[in-house]
């Protein structure tokens, strides 16, 4: 990774991580002259991952490990790495992309794939960066699995928290639900379906005051009543926290569609609602998140962006007469 001389590009790719490697390997089959910029290793959320064991092909891989190599694959084809952050990506009214960074630099091209993921939103409190990745999780699919027989507690009340933790007791032998209020946000059904689920537990107007542990993970946690002030814990072989995703969509300058979250809305060809622009991986409203949806929406999103690239050269290089003609029909 290194200063980038040139500055315009078939397509620019913001982030590295699953989408954004799989986006630049297929850029690069495709011939295009992709530029990927990712503001820290490429890797995204595999770097803070240890093991998976759902990337079929691969029945227990280490995260970083992965990211290794889906970088090492991205590049063999071409694909050019800047080690930079994106600070706006802006169309210009002659529909091209300004892609500004904090090195100062200005980054032009026809279209950009986003990938930039999100962040989970974390609760701030003691132990819980230390055992990240050793019982404090923030993705149910990806590690209620190795929570076999376990007591879990997962942190939160709306529709993520309950709706993970119903999937959690597929594993567990019981899960609490920990909420800071005396009634859930979730929806009824979900709701509804948990309070008839023998292996859950409700925790009412508590929060998470500090995570503990032993090295080989977490063994309690301290609880602080929101009512009575009054402390407690609760003993569990991990927690799932489950108060937010916040998606890397702000770079995005102009209007553009999105839920009530910042995911960012897609039609099937991963474009968004500015033509050119397209989205992949977790920013993008969707069932689920996982290392394989990233890469398939990647993936499609390569190949439209082709398609559009080369729509978009027929629809300039046609007579005025004709682009008309198609503008009308
Ligand atoms: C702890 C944890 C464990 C997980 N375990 C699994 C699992 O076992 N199996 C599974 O399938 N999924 C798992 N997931 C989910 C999976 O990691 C994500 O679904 C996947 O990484 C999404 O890929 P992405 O490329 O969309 O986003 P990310 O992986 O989040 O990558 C986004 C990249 O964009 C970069 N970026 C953001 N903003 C900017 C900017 N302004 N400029 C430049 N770069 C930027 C980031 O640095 C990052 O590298 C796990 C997630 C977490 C958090």
């Amino acid at each position: 990774m290194g200063e980038s001389v040139q500055t315009t590009y078939d397509v620019i790719i913001v982030g590295g991580g699953p989408a954004g490697l799989c986006a630049a390997l297929y850029s690069g089959r495709g011939m295009l002259n992709a530029l990927l910029i990712e503001r820290g290793l490429p890797g995204g959320e595999l770097l803070n991952t240890d093991l998976i064991e759902d990337y079929i092909g691969f029945e227990s891989v280490k995260g970083p490990e992965l990211a290794r190599l889906m970088t090492e694959h991205a590049k063999k084809f071409g694909a050019e790495v800047v080690m930079d952050t994106v600070e706006a990506i802006e169309q210009r009214p002659n529909g091209e992309f300004l892609v500004t960074t904090q090195l100062g630099k200005e980054y032009h091209a026809p279209a950009v794939i986003l990938t930039a993921g999100g962040t989970p939103r974390k609760l701030g409190v003691p132990g819980e960066q230390e055992y990240a990745g050793r019982g404090v999780s923030y993705c149910a699919v990806c590690d209620g699995a190795f929570f076999k027989g376990e007591v879990l507690a997962v942190i939160g009340g709306g529709d993520a928290a309950v709706e993970e933790a119903d999937y959690l007791t597929r594993y567990a032998e019981k899960v609490y639900i920990i909420h800071r209020r005396n009634e859930l946000r979730a929806s009824q059904i979900l709701q509804d379906r948990a309070f008839k689920n023998p292996k859950i537990e409700f925790i009412w107007n508590k929060v998470v005051e500090e995570v503990e542990g032993e090295p080989r993970g977490v063994t309690r946690l301290k609880l602080n009543d929101t009512v009575s002030g009054e402390h407690s814990t609760l003993t569990v072989g991990g927690v799932f926290i489950f108060i937010g995703f916040t998606p890397n969509s702000g770079l995005i300058k102009g209007h553009f569609a999105h839920d009530a979250s910042g995911y960012i809305v897609t039609d099937n060809h991963m474009m968004t609602s500015i033509p050119g622009l397209f989205a992949a991986g977790d920013l993008r409203v969707q069932l689920t998140r996982q290392i394989t949806t990233a890469v398939g929406d990647a993936t499609t999103a390569a190949i439209a962006v082709e398609k559009y690239l080369t729509d978009r050269a027929h629809q300039k290089a046609a007579p005025a007469d004709e682009r008309e003609a198609v503008a009308s029909s």
